[in-house]
């Protein structure tokens, strides 16, 4: 089966690795490279409780799980620290913290710590660009073909058995997709010099803090920019946005001292909590709507997607319809 991936971010990665696990020969388009996208600039953090309510995400063990193969994978390929398994400290409302204790009798990986802190024990720091690298590598191994082009019309990919689009937030200019409902929400993160004794654990509230390798620099992140479209960093205004959320999260730290500003576009479905397959054609899919979620969902959404292909009956996403 000849397959074409196009995007080559957390999710056109994983679902190559996937696919070529399957003995699938995958071209991957990127237009401009690996992690040249919003997964180039996550903040990294893997954990099954995103969003401001604090639920449990969907299918939060089976993601979790097949996330962690592909970070052990991608470690064998890649000589720099690709994860860190040391948990994630989060700062809680009240409102948080009940739910949180709910969670702390439910499921074993949650511990509330104080009214204020809870310790999320499976929470992962993801080093995003090594872990491209690696998942990179072991898909180059797996005989994958990297092709630098921006695709620009399904038209270019009839030649395949299928094609996927992976494309992040290319979605929003891509033809033929206009009527997808989804929003664009821009994040911006700093990489700050850390004054203080190196940081355990990441530090997750309204922003976050998250310790780097060697301890002395932390990604300070991530702005929630609604309505704006550019991904060209600026760091006024990340800073303004981001310096009232380190205040809370760590008050000790008294002077910011940015080192440079990265910035990337979610991509959202409105109302919806999980990413979106949507069939175009009998051939067709678009891989969309990773939201804050890519790195929780990405490597089930490409095994799931793979299994698809090589198993029709597998199709769990009644891709049929558009909703
Ligand atoms: C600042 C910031 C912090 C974040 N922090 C976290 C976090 O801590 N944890 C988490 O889970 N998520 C986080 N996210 C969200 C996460 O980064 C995304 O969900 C995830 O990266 C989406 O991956 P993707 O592969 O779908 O898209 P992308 O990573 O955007 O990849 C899309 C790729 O497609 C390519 N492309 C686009 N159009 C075309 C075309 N027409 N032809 C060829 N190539 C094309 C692009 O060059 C790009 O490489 C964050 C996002 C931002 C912006």
């Amino acid at each position: 089966m000849r397959i074409a991936v196009v995007g080559a971010g957390f999710s056109g990665l994983a679902l190559s690795y996937h696919l070529l696990l399957k003995g699938a020969f995958v071209d991957l388009y990127d237009e401009q490279g690996v992690g040249a996208g919003a997964s180039g600039v996550s903040s990294g953090l893997l954990h099954p409780y995103v969003g401001e309510q604090v639920r449990r995400s969907q299918n939060a063990d089976a993601a979790m799980e097949e996330t962690r193969k592909l970070l052990s994978i991608a470690s064998e390929y890649c000589k720099d620290p690709v994860f860190d398994c040391s948990g994630i400290v989060r700062r809680v409302t009240p409102k948080q913290r009940d739910t949180f204790l709910k969670h702390q009798e439910e499921y074993l990986d949650v511990e509330v710590m104080s009214d204020e802190l809870v310790k999320i024990h499976s929470g992962i720091v993801v080093h995003s660009s090594s872990y491209l690298k690696g998942l990179y590598q072991a898909c180059i191994e797996k005989g994958l073909n990297l092709i630098l082009k921006k695709i620009d019309s399904t038209c270019e990919l009839q030649t395949y058995d299928a094609f996927i689009l992976a494309i992040g937030a290319g979605i929003f200019s891509f033809p033929g997709l206009e009527h997808l409902v989804l929003s664009a929400i821009r994040g911006q993160t700093l990489l700050c010099k850390w004054p203080l004794p190196p940081l355990k654990e990441a530090l997750l509230g309204k922003g976050h803090i998250v310790p780097l390798p060697g301890g002395d620099k932390v990604h300070l992140g991530a702005t929630y920019e609604r309505g704006v479209e550019t991904t060209l960093p600026c760091m006024e205004t990340a800073l303004r946005l981001l310096t009232p959320q380190a205040a809370v999260l760590a008050p000790e730290w008294k002077e910011i001292e940015a080192l440079e500003c990265r910035a990337g576009i979610r991509v959202v479905r409105p109302a919806h909590a999980v990413p979106w397959v949507y069939k175009m054609s009998e051939k067709g899919f678009a891989l969309t709507a990773m939201g804050s979620r890519g790195l929780l969902y990405h490597a089930y959404y490409g095994k799931m997607l793979a299994d698809m292909f090589f198993d029709r009956e597998k199709d769990q996403w009644n891709l049929n319809s558009s909703s």
